[in-house]
This record gives structure tokens, sequence and C-alpha cells, in this order.
């Protein structure tokens, strides 16, 4: 597989092996419950409580405030649950926006179907940003929680977040943020930004798949969705996953010293790639906003090619590559991203999302770049399909 481009960052990134080596010893030679009283377990208790340090240093947290989960759809579900639960006295009018992921959508569907919470889903700009006047128009004196997630997976588009904390602390309403795939790109310093929960899962920043965190803020009204044991002071029962934990706390401390230059890099290859993309395929447009967007994200429409046409091309020549969510591929629906940012059904099914890494090359890019537009034009000249309208 020497050959392979893996550009599907966003569906998951590959472990570091300085994460690998930090987790090794917790999968091995220490394999001890950390609730147990022997000094074994005791050592394994101590790896946690320094993973949570760190994971709280690297959030502008506090150890208290982490609640350690198994990845970021549980973190949403538990922050979405646990607070409109929480709060369900001081009202039932919840808010959300079309754009969020499903672990995020669902959960609020459920409360309103099933528990009788009045749910509003706010709409996005055509750029993929909210409006903070249209979130603030949303607002009742009956919202008890507000949930917009920092960065979009499909698009990439970074939310006005600072802002939208702003808000909801003036309201005295509850701000959940899936920071899923912004933790590791975006600087997050929740001492300066009134987010009260956030959800992180440390398969987004080369860290191992199926461990996440939930920050929850000191003294916010939040139910724990899994109970049983005490752990995680009550607020998350289940045998703490040391291992993943110790992986979790090592990716993203390496993330957070690495960011600035690894962002630079990124979005410098992100350029070369939109730029190859666009002077050498005609029809092609860009999904999201130009500026306010992950530095290693691309999500492209080209024009009378289905995107998972390419998918498939490109991943015959051995780049994996995605053409829409992944917790949504295999369903040939179009994405309900590109749907809410106004991109026509039929072209949001031309769209391809390429989402770099730290293992990319220029070389990559460049061959990418010559798959795409020999396959393009090859799927074209093929295609009886007409071409879509905007
Ligand atoms: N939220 C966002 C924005 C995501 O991109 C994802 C995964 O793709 C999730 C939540 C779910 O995270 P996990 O895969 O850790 O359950």
């Amino acid at each position: 597989m020497t050959d392979q481009i893996y550009l599907d960052h966003a569906a998951t990134t590959p472990i570091r092996a300085e994460v690998r080596a930090a987790m090794e010893p917790w999968l091995w030679e220490n394999y001890a419950n950390a609730s147990s009283v022997y000094r074994m377990a005791q050592s394994a208790r101590s790896a946690l409580d320094r993973a949570r340090d760190s994971v709280a240093a690297c959030l502008g947290a506090t150890p208290a405030e982490i609640v350690f989960t198994s990845g970021g759809t549980e973190s949403d579900n538990a922050a979405i649950k646990g607070a409109a639960f929480a709060r369900r006295d001081d009202g039932r009018h919840l808010v959300t926006t079309t754009i969020e992921h499903h672990a995020v959508l669902h959960p609020f569907e459920e409360l309103r179907e099933r528990f009788g919470f009045e749910v509003t889903v706010v709409p996005v700009e055509s750029n993929g940003i909210v409006n903070v006047d249209t979130l603030t128009a949303s607002l009742r004196p009956d919202s008890t929680l507000v949930s917009v997630m920092w960065a979009n997976n499909e698009i990439g588009t970074i939310q006005p977040i600072e802002q939208i904390a702003a808000l909801t602390r003036e309201r005295g309403i509850t701000l959940h943020v899936d920071a899923v795939q912004a933790a590791g790109a975006v600087s997050i310093d929740l001492q300066n930004v009134p987010v009260d929960l956030l959800s992180i899962s440390a398969h987004k920043f080369y860290g191992p798949k199926g461990v996440g965190a939930l920050y929850v803020r000191r003294g916010t009204p939040w139910w724990p969705l899994l109970t049983g044991g005490g752990q995680e002071r009550n607020r998350r029962a289940g045998t703490e996953n040391v291992a993943g934990i110790v992986g979790l706390s090592c990716a993203q401390a390496i993330a957070c010293q690495e960011r600035d230059s690894g962002n630079a890099r990124l979005a410098a290859l992100r350029d070369r790639l939109l730029h190859a993309i666009e002077r050498g395929i005609s029809g092609v447009t860009l999904n999201g906003d130009r500026v306010k967007r992950l530095p290693n994200n691309l999500n492209v429409c080209f024009e009378g090619v289905h995107g998972e046409s390419l998918l498939v091309g490109l991943d015959l020549d051995g780049v994996s590559s995605s053409s829409g969510s992944a917790c949504t591929s295999g369903s040939l629906e179009p994405s309900h991203v590109l749907l809410a940012i106004g991109v026509p059904a039929r072209l949001a099914q031309s769209s391809l999302r390429l989402t770099l890494g730290r293992d990319n090359t220029e070389r990559d890019v460049d061959r990418t770049v010559d798959l795409l537009h020999r396959l393009v034009s090859r799927l074209r000249a093929q295609s009886p399909a007409p071409k879509a309208v905007r």
C-alpha cells in the first residue's frame, strides 16, 4: 500500500507512533482496573489523572470539568440529553443548526418526538456559517439549550463560537459545542469562551478510535447519560479505557503543540489542491466559506459527475476520499449539509470531500489532481446525465 494516498482525515486519522507508544504499557504491562486498590491499579489511576490534567490544560479547563467518554457520538448525546433533561423545569425549547452532525441532530429529534421538547433548527448562510442575528431571533424566554458545532465535518466551516457563547451566556442558556472536527485544528480556550459543554473525539487528531471527552463547565445543570459504577465522579459509569484515555491525551497534547505550524502546512497544501482543480477542471464549485474553514478541508462539486463515481475511480487508483460525511456514506441521499447551504440536490450528489493530513505531500496533491482531471473528463464523456443547473 506504499502508493496509497489517504485524503479522508475528517473521517478518521491514523494513530501517531508517539501515541501508540504511550498507550502500549496500559494494554500489556498494566491492565489493572483503575478503580481497584492495589498498586498496579493505583498506577493506572495516576495515568488517568495525568491524562485528565493534560486534556484540561489543552482546553483551558480544570481537570474536574473533564468526563471521559467513548467518543464524539457519546459526548454529543450525553451533553444534549443531559442538559435538556436537567433544565426541563426551566423550559422545553432547544435550538440547533441545520448543518450539525447526526450525533447532534438525532438526539434533538428524539427529544422532540419522544419527550415533547420543542426544537428550532436554525438555517445557516450559503457559505455554511451561522448568522448570529438569525440565531438570536430564534431564542425564546423558555430556551434552555443551544448546540452549535465549532467546525463542520463536511465543508469545514468554522462558526463564530465566541459570539454565540457571549449571547447564550447573557441569556442564561446552556451552550453545547461539538468540537469533534475543531479540536487539534482550532485554538480552544474555555477560560475565555463561555461554552458550557464541549465534545471532542481522539480519532480525529491522530489518537485511538472509541475514546473522547465531554467538557462540563463547573455548575452546568447536567445529568449523566450512563449510570452504574461511580466512575468519572458519577458522571459516566463504566470501567475507564485507560490506554485509550492516555492515547487521547497524548494525541491532543501533540496536536496543540504543533497546531500553528501544522495548520500553515495543511492550508498551503489545501490551496495548492484547490487552485490546481479550479485551473484544470471546468464546472467546479467550492462548498463552504473560502476563508473561514478548517485548513485541511476541501469540498467541491464537479458538475455532471456523480461524487460516488469519483470516489470509486479515485479508490481504484489508490486515493481514499469521501463523497459526503463518512457516517452517511453508503447512502445515496444528498448530504444534508450541502442541501442546507442551498446546493441543489443534483449538484450535491456530485460533491467530493478531500481532507488532508500530516503525512500528505505536494506529490500526493499533484497526483490526485492529475487523476481527478482524467476521471472527470472520462466520466463526463460517458455520462448520459444532463448537466446540473444552478
Ligand atoms: N461530530 C462530528 C462533527 C463528527 O465529525 C463526528 C464523526 O465524524 C462525530 C461527531 C462523531 O464522533 P465519533 O466518531 O467519535 O463518535
